[in-house]
């Protein structure tokens, strides 16, 4: 468990994070809207050499950036379940080769064949946020 008081100490706890983890990798952020989840997936991106700009997905489930090994950033918030939804939705993320941070990861969880990682990022009041980190 982690305390945070700045979007910068977020991002550090997740370049902390980003240090053991290896290519097949997927790491699920959990928490409210606003909790940081995004902030703590850029500070791993960074960690791993990504050097584009790392936001929410918007138009699309997921990005996809370079860094010294691929690095997949999904955000499910949309996904209410895979009901209808193509099987083969998050294949081109969730690569042997690539790290993958997934956002909103409910829908999806019961698939995911390799959680190295489960964070969970809480509110506490103003800049304050509780990162609760879960090895499965
Ligand atoms: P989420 O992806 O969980 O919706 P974001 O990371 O996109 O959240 O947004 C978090 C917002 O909260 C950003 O505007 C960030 O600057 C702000 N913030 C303030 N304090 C913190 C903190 N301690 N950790 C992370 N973000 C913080
Ligand atoms: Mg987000």
């Amino acid at each position: 468990m982690t305390r945070t008081s700045s979007s910068v100490e977020t991002e550090e706890v997740g370049a902390r994070i980003a240090e053991d983890l290896e290519p097949g990798d997927v790491v699920l952020v959990s928490g409210e809207l606003g909790a940081g989840k995004t902030t703590l997936i850029r500070g791993a991106c960074r960690a791993l050499g990504v050097t584009d700009p790392v936001t929410s997905p918007t138009f699309t489930i997921g990005h996809r950036y370079r860094g010294r090994m691929p690095v997949s950033h999904l955000d499910l918030y949309r996904l209410e379940g895979l009901e209808g939804e193509d099987p083969g939705l998050l294949d081109d993320y969730l690569t042997d080769d690539a790290v993958a941070f997934v956002e909103w990861p409910l829908a999806v969880e019961p698939m995911l064949e390799r959680v190295a990682l489960g964070v969970e990022l809480a509110h506490e009041g103003g800049d304050r946020r509780l990162i609760t980190i879960n090895r499965p």
